[in-house]
């Protein structure tokens, strides 16, 4: 049995709601709103939507879709520019998966470091408990405990203060943040954190300031404690060279075939194969975001997000639905053989701890004579490739690919 949280209920129908709900609040509002922490009991100034978005229970494309038809592109256009960042993220991190490596590379030594150094053990200790010596980083982490979610502005003051004041390693900030967020995602996380340590724009960091912290949460958060007085990029090795994108796989939709669905899209209603059914389909669990343990709010959103998936792909195409679970390559095979298929079809899963399990999986697959194949989306397919330098050369395509999408007709 999953304790989901109220706030935040891991289905398609519970995001689809969120969205129609926040509608209204999509255009001025939110660009006139959205930098302001109100607080956990207060989110009526942002969509709340990333849990949802980040698994694909709702997709970016409904979410552009709804907000244009509703406001138009130009009153919404810092709502459509957030949520494009989440592609753009993406996009990059995909071209240069190399940078995921050296994070989790990065986590790797930052986490042998703690066993050498008890200075740092403890401050990291300290911090990721609550006790870190200043308020409202002890505020967030218990906030980011306890519910899973963080506003972004927050996320950001957290991340320079976890850097710059109390000189931790970005690396475990990162880690710390995706087991506990329930949006936690390797893109958006590792690239935001390394952003704020002047790793990801080259010499640009963020420094938190108090005076910031207290205007944008109304005074609710005074911070008394010194902060970093200056915040010197962080070093780390240069970004590596784009790497095209693979081309996208096609299957044979004469063959029968299986369906994993991993956490990474869920909303299985909209994808190219939806038109035909598969044998079965299965749910698969990464379980790898982190060498240390995840918080129960991500946890149980995922497992709850993928359950809700199974049930709707369930009656979506009319056949039973297992859980892999922890989704060894063992399992799978077993699963797919006993199905007698020779191709499996999966959402594509993008770079992050569900491709590391996949790509063993299909080597094991292989081995077996099965084919595994990445459905990728054509929203993917558009933007994606225009994620090779700063967002502010890939917003200038957005509109021609939305165009192409079909989610917009001109110019409004
Ligand atoms: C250090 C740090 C770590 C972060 N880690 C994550 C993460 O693990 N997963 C994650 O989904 N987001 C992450 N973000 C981005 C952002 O904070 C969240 O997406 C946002 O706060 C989610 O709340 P919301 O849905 O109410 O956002 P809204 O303000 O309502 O924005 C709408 C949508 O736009 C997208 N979006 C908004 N801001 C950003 C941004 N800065 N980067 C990318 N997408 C954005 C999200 O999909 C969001 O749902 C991080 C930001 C920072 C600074």
């Amino acid at each position: 049995m999953i304790a989901t949280d109220p706030l935040w209920v891991p289905t398609r129908c519970a995001g689809l709601a969120r969205l129609a709900d926040f509608l209204p609040r999509a255009g001025r509002d939110y660009a006139d709103r959205r930098n302001f922490d109100f607080g956990p009991a207060d989110r009526s100034n942002v969509s709340g939507l990333s849990p949802y978005l980040r698994h694909r229970l709702v997709t970016e494309q409904e979410v552009v879709q709804a907000v244009i038809e509703r406001h138009g592109v130009r009153v919404a256009e810092k709502f459509l520019a957030e949520t494009c960042w989440r592609t753009y993220w993406k996009g990059w991190l995909e071209q240069r998966p190399g940078v995921w490596s050296s994070y989790r590379s990065e986590v790797r030594a930052g986490l042998d470091s703690l066993d050498h150094d008890s200075s740092l053990r403890d401050r990291f200790e300290a911090t990721t408990t609550g006790h870190s010596g200043i308020e409202c980083v002890d505020l967030w982490t218990r906030e980011l405990v306890e519910h899973g979610y963080l506003h972004n502005h927050a996320r950001m003051w957290f991340a320079s203060l976890w850097i710059f004041t109390l000189k931790l390693p970005w690396a475990l900030g990162a880690d710390f943040f995706l087991r506990h967020l329930i949006d936690g995602d390797p893109a958006s996380n590792t690239l935001s954190w390394r952003w704020v340590a002047g790793l990801q724009t080259k010499g640009k960091t963020y420094r938190a300031s108090p005076e910031n912290i207290a205007r944008f949460t109304e005074g609710r958060i005074q911070p008394r404690e010194a902060f970093a007085s200056h915040a010197e990029p962080v070093e780390g090795s240069p970004i590596p060279p784009i790497r095209p994108l693979p081309a996208a796989e096609r299957f044979d939709p004469r063959q029968p075939f299986a369906l994993p669905l991993t956490e990474e899209d869920l909303a299985i209603e909209a994808l190219e194969i939806s038109a035909k059914s598969p044998v079965e389909v299965a749910g698969m669990l990464a379980n790898d975001r982190s060498e240390l343990w995840a918080g129960a709010p991500a946890r149980d959103f995922v497992r709850g997000a993928l359950g809700d998936a199974l049930e709707r792909a369930g009656s979506w195409f009319g056949v039973p639905g297992v859980n892999l679970d922890r989704a060894a390559g063992e399992a799978i095979v077993a699963w797919a053989t006993g199905l007698n298929v020779k191709q499996v079809i999966t959402p594509f899963t993008p770079v992050g701890p569900a491709r590391e399990q996949l790509n063993r999986n299909e080597a094991m697959l292989k081995k077996a004579g099965i084919r595994l194949i990445q459905v990728r989306r054509g929203w993917d397919d558009e933007l994606w490739p225009h994620a090779t330098a700063g967002y502010f050369g890939f917003k200038k395509n957005l509109e021609p690919s939305l165009a192409r999408l079909g989610v917009f007709a001109g110019s409004r």
